[in-house]
């Protein structure tokens, strides 16, 4: 059996990642066992009601014999892993009953924005319900009208927003590209202070767990293991495989901490991309378009760089490298007009824009650079400037030349992936380090 949950955290508080672990532990402590890690599912990033992280959590729950792998730790109890899928006949209302007094414990029922959903399920649901909330907008009556067609029980409280990602956590196919991650949670008499963590342990980590990224930005000083709202989260390491993560975070020199799980999870996969013709763009999607650049890239006032791309049609679209993307706006600002590059990133609907989280440069057009005026045949001498863009003359007799001496300018960039540094990226975002890998 399947249980899908989503949007119980609030933008000053709470996790949805924390209800899991909470559920996870009373159901085991009730006697039923938990099949495979449980999900952690990103949803689609521009949304712009979304809540702090958007991203909802499935468990698969059975009963039966436990294995010896163990998915966390709360307080004394391990928390392990259960090994056979029995018939829940009988046993779904208590699955039920412990999941939605825990929602209804735990979930920001006074925050405007949080309205949680539960889907139970006997087993995954159709693929689509995945890709449509990761890539697209989708509505709640939409999901409703489908979850109505399927054979589950489900609950929305309020709005019933929390449905969508409940069902797409319970459509997300794990057997494509994943990760892990995970999750230390805070005592709760230290929730909303400051968290203490030991910047150093976590470079001394960062060195030893090959297998984990985004720990730590190095060129901005930025710890991005921990979050830094007032969640019950103390910080989250994210890997390519499960199995070192216990000792990476024991490595970690923090307050004490509640207990830990680990998540499989959609984050850092790309999911959330898909290659389209600037043509078909719309809001809110997230996308992979090829072009060339028309507008050689300029800062505006706020630090953000823009340049102009345009496709073989003559179509164009604006793109941004916000300044929270720091250094990577000095890579964005070598872009000449004649390159091709092929942008990644997420659809601001206004002005219709992509929010840059990585470019490939295909094509590095020779740029000629001005290095002195030219010299007047007849003379000899450098020739004057009438002015921007209007050409050159001979103060001594008068000759006119159109083009000063140039040279081919050093270009700065090279071919291949540029990505924003660690500290702007996205949960959903494949780091350049994955993308050697696959
Ligand atoms: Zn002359």
């Amino acid at each position: 059996m399947w249980i899908g949950v989503d949007d119980t955290d609030s933008r000053t508080g709470g996790c949805t990642t924390f209800v899991a672990f909470q559920l996870v532990h009373r159901l085991i402590s009730t006697g039923f066992s938990v099949i495979g890690y449980p999900r952690l599912v990103r949803l689609n990033p521009n949304i712009p009601w979304k809540t702090r992280g958007n991203g909802a959590v499935a468990i698969q729950v059975s009963k039966g014999v436990t294995s010896d792998i163990q998915i966390g730790l709360n307080k004394d109890t391990k928390l392990m892993i259960g090994k056979t899928l029995d018939h829940m006949t009988g046993d779904v209302d208590t699955v039920r009953e412990i999941v939605c007094s825990l929602i209804e414990e735990y979930a920001s029922f006074d925050d405007d924005n949080t309205n949680p959903g539960i889907v139970i399920s006997n087993k995954l649901l159709p693929p689509h319900l995945y890709q449509n909330a990761i890539q697209k907008i989708v509505t709640i009556r939409d999901v409703v009208e489908e979850l109505d067609g399927l054979d589950v029980w489900y609950k929305g409280y309020k709005n019933q927003r929390g449905l969508i990602g409940a069902s797409a956590a319970l459509s997300w196919n794990d057997t494509m590209d994943k990760t892990f991650e995970i999750i230390y949670y805070r005592d709760k008499n230290r929730w909303g202070t400051k968290r203490m963590i030991d910047t150093r342990s976590v470079l001394t980590m960062d060195e030893r767990c090959p297998s984990t990224f985004d720990n730590y930005d190095r060129e901005n000083h930025h710890l991005s293991i921990a979050p830094n709202s007032p969640c019950p989260v103390l910080f989250g390491i994210r890997g390519d495989h499960q199995e070192p993560l216990p000792a990476c975070g024991s490595m970690i020199e923090a307050e004490p901490s509640q207990g830990w799980m680990i998540f499989v999870t959609n984050q850092a996969t790309d999911d959330h991309l898909q290659r389209k013709k600037i043509e078909s763009i719309e809001p809110y999607q997230s996308v992979i378009t090829k072009g060339t650049v028309c507008k050689k890239p300029f800062t505006i006032p706020g630090g953000h760089v823009l340049f102009t791309l345009e496709d073989e049609k003559g179509k164009t679209i604006d793109c941004a490298a916000y300044e929270p993307t720091k250094q990577f706006r000095n890579a964005i600002r070598q872009l000449e007009k004649g390159d091709i590059v092929e942008v990644y990133g997420g659809v601001r609907k206004k002005p219709l824009t992509i929010n840059i989280e990585k470019i490939a440069v295909h094509y590095l057009i020779d740029v000629a650079e001005k290095i002195e005026n030219p010299l007047c045949p007849l003379c000899g001498k450098h020739m004057r400037s009438k002015g921007k863009g209007k050409g050159y003359h001979c103060k001594g007799c008068g000759t006119k030349e159109v083009n000063p001496i140039v040279r081919k300018k050093d270009r700065l960039l090279s071919l291949g992936f540029y990505e924003v540094p660690v500290c702007a990226r996205r949960h959903l975002s494949k780091p350049l380090k994955r993308m050697d890998d696959s």
